[in-house]
């Protein structure tokens, strides 16, 4: 596994940042996460970006602004959406990053069936600008509200809808299944799920993993992310990270860190500790 972590800093500094804290994957934003308004990258940055990486050798993975709501009922968010996920998905085309990771968004209590009608013609058009290299994530959801992607059934029904497009895959988040209902501490349920996964979708699609501890209880569909060992997955993160299908994955934390300001190096060593003591 390549472990790694959400590394502040964008275009211009996430991979110098990732390098500090030792991680041998990288995620990054590229734009503020909380904005509309997608910056004109200098396309000196990128370039540079695309050559630093190249050295590097790590995994870029770029997550799509959180803003983005694929199914959004209300016309305007939804065409700003597909609007920012072109340019998200250019700009990663451009930096060669392996995958924009999204969020298929939330329905808002349309329900799931309407919700897909939005969601198809809209995942589309991302996918068509997108290559070999740089494919397309649908992340599961911690199911709050109407949010899609809650279960294996919604992905596998977003696939299916889609075509089982060629560049679209999935990447999994230990938090969001286990407060959406799924206990990846348990060895047999994590390996059911991932059977299950193989079946409807294929484990070659599964692309990358979000490693992140839970506030929250299982089930309680409570997006609350807690470092490596804090929270009420603790020890039974093991389980998840051991399953030996998924051995050659990136790996990201998503952690608060201990102050806050997001994951560390001392977030990514414990994560490697969990590993190589649940697989040892
Ligand atoms: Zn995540
Ligand atoms: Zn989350």
């Amino acid at each position: 596994m390549l472990f790694g972590a959400h590394c502040p800093g964008g275009v211009k500094k996430a991979l110098d940042n990732g390098a500090a804290m030792g991680a041998e994957t990288v995620q990054l934003f590229v734009q503020s996460p909380r904005t509309w308004r997608f910056p004109e990258h200098d396309p000196a940055d990128l370039e540079e970006f695309r050559s630093k990486r190249e050295e590097a050798g790590v995994p870029v993975l770029v997550h799509a602004l959180y803003l983005v709501n694929l199914a959004a009922p209300d016309d305007a968010i939804y065409s700003k959406s597909v609007d920012t996920m072109r340019a998200t998905v250019d700009t990663a085309c451009v930096l060669e990053a392996d995958a924009v990771v999204l969020h298929l968004g939330s329905h808002l209590g349309a329900g799931f069936e309407t919700a897909l009608e939005r969601l198809v013609p809209a995942v589309e058009q991302v996918l068509d600008r997108c290559n070999d290299r740089t494919w397309l994530l649908m992340e599961n959801s911690a199911g709050a509200g109407g949010t899609i992607g809650r279960s294996l059934d919604e992905l596998a029904a977003v696939f299916t809808a889609l075509g089982r497009h060629e560049r679209l895959g999935v990447c999994l988040d230990s938090c969001h299944l286990f407060v959406s209902g799924v206990d990846v501490t348990d060895a047999s349920t994590w390996s059911a799920l991932l059977e299950d996964l193989d079946q409807r979708i294929g484990l070659d699609r599964l692309r990358a993993l979000h490693a992140n501890d839970a506030k929250a209880p299982l089930g309680s569909n409570r997006d609350r992310h807690d470092n490596i060992g804090e929270g009420l997955i603790g020890e039974g993160l093991g389980v998840f990270l051991a399953h030996p299908k998924l051995q050659a994955l990136p790996v990201v934390l998503e952690v608060p860190g201990a102050d806050g300001k997001g994951p560390n190096a001392d977030e990514i060593r414990k994560l490697r500790e969990l590993h190589a003591r649940a697989t040892s």
